[in-house]
């Protein structure tokens, strides 16, 4: 689908710009013009031109959330009360290996739909059924990085021909907006020529990598028994590593771990909620920062979350690090803010999350008409960014444009029909479980 070239103006807001000055403009204006931001600044007398006219009084106006690791989910709440490896083997692993493009179609719609709803405008989707994925993101309008689970052939996941398939049919589709990354389940799934033959596809068709490493203990001790060496070491080993690999959680890094993450330029999504909804610990954010990583954030999966409200994972982002830390220096709402914004868009190499002329017009409005903005002194730019990290929530998003076009407007999807596609994700969930195939005893 061609991207209109409608003109967009959006006037009379409080426009965070999170550009490299961390300029705030009270009253600002921002114009789009196709996918493209065109101007940033003082709105007083800057009107001009036809097109559409967005009044953002009373609102923020920032750049969309990039939700850095993520998986499109079908079954929230299901069975969740399970440890990480048991939950796996005994629920997530049976229920993806039971989609087919339909189902996948109906759980990435509903997944994005939440996703929206919280100010996402950017999704790194590690999934299955690529095709029902792409499909999904370019009907609803979100911006997407999609890569298969590939896994050793015996685990009945993807393989790097599923990747090759979805690359020639869906990478650059809607306009560039939906991309194919090759994406490694995890090491204990993944033997050491599975990784180098990996790497090998990523060069080859010029795409991202993207890779859990080191999320718990478990896969550090499997990893150790198996190579004889920690999960990024072997990663690095095999040539996984470089600015073209996103990693996911990193919890459990040594010092020489986080040393190779920084010497290839890895970039990190830290996804704090999903680590301790799964009891998997606390990643070393402040050590992984010291180092010059760049790190974005994810809310992972809604079934180890379980929302994909990316301000709660804002807000973990830094209170968790105090806590842990003792330490109420760590995690200041910039510096957090930027992780979800203009580091994820980093990471994924987009010219995005921030308002800048020349950037991608992924664009939200976040109404701050609720109490929960009470007092705001919108003058005090401080005050507003403590505010969106510690009293936020996906919620006050009221509007949301990605790649030029509106897909939400007062809290209301453009582009497709909720309703309908939660009663499709609901009957996806049922099919899915009726195929779902459960080594040992079924799951609850
Ligand atoms: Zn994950």
């Amino acid at each position: 689908m061609q991207q209109t070239a409608e003109r967009i103006t959006i006037e009379n807001g409080i426009v965070m710009t999170l550009n490299d000055n961390d300029d705030v403009i009270i009253g600002g204006m921002v114009v789009i013009e196709g996918n493209r931001i065109v101007y940033v600044g003082e709105g007083a007398g800057k009107k001009e031109g036809s097109g559409r006219t967005i009044d953002a009084s009373g609102k923020a106006v920032m750049p969309g959330l990039v939700d850095l690791h993520y998986h499109t989910a079908i079954g929230k709440g299901w069975s969740d009360h399970l440890p990480l490896w048991e939950y796996l083997d005994t629920y997530w692993y049976p229920a993806i290996r039971a989609l087919d493009d339909e189902t996948a179609y109906w759980a990435a719609l509903a997944s994005y739909c939440e996703s929206i709803r919280c100010g996402v405008t950017t999704v790194n989707d590690m999934y299955r059924r690529l095709l029902g994925l792409g499909r999904a993101a370019e009907e609803i309008g979100i911006r997407a990085v999609l890569s298969n689970d590939i896994a050793d052939d015996e685990h009945g996941l993807d393989t790097l021909e599923d990747t090759v398939e979805a690359h020639r049919a869906t990478h650059g589709a809607a306009g560039g907006r939906i991309e194919v990354a090759v994406g490694i389940e995890w090491l204990p799934l993944a033997s050491e020529q599975l990784l180098r033959d990996a790497r090998s596809l990523a060069d080859e068709l010029g795409i991202k990598f993207h890779i859990h490493l080191n999320e718990s203990m478990t896969e550090v001790e499997n990893s150790l028994e198996r190579f004889g060496r920690r999960p990024t070491e072997v990663a690095y080993d095999c040539g996984v590593l470089g600015p073209d690999c996103i990693a996911a959680h990193c919890v459990w890094l040594s010092d020489r771990e986080i040393g190779l993450m920084a010497e290839t330029g890895t970039h990190i999504s830290h996804n704090p909620g999903s680590n301790a909804k799964l009891g998997n610990g606390v990643a070393r954010l402040p050590e992984m920062l010291a180092a010059g990583i760049n790190l974005g954030l994810g809310h992972d999966a809604a079934e180890c979350n379980n929302s994909r409200d990316l301000f709660q994972t804002i807000k973990l982002a830094s209170i968790i690090h105090r806590a842990v830390r003792q330490d109420a220096s760590l995690g200041q709402p910039a510096d957090v803010l930027r992780m979800a914004t203009r580091n994820g868009a980093r990471a994924l190499g987009h010219d995005g999350g921030q308002l800048a002329p020349g950037r991608l017009a992924d664009v939200i409005l976040l109404d701050l008409s609720s109490p929960a903005f009470v007092p705001l002194l919108p003058e005090h730019a401080d005050q507003l960014y403590s505010h969106l990290v510690f009293a936020a929530d996906g919620g006050c998003v009221d509007t949301s444009i990605i790649d030029g076009r509106v897909v939400m407007e007062s809290r209301r999807l453009t582009t497709v029909d909720e309703e309908l596609v939660c009663a499709k994700a609901n009957e996806a969930f049922r099919a899915v479980l009726g195929r779902m195939v459960v080594p040992g005893a079924a799951a609850s």
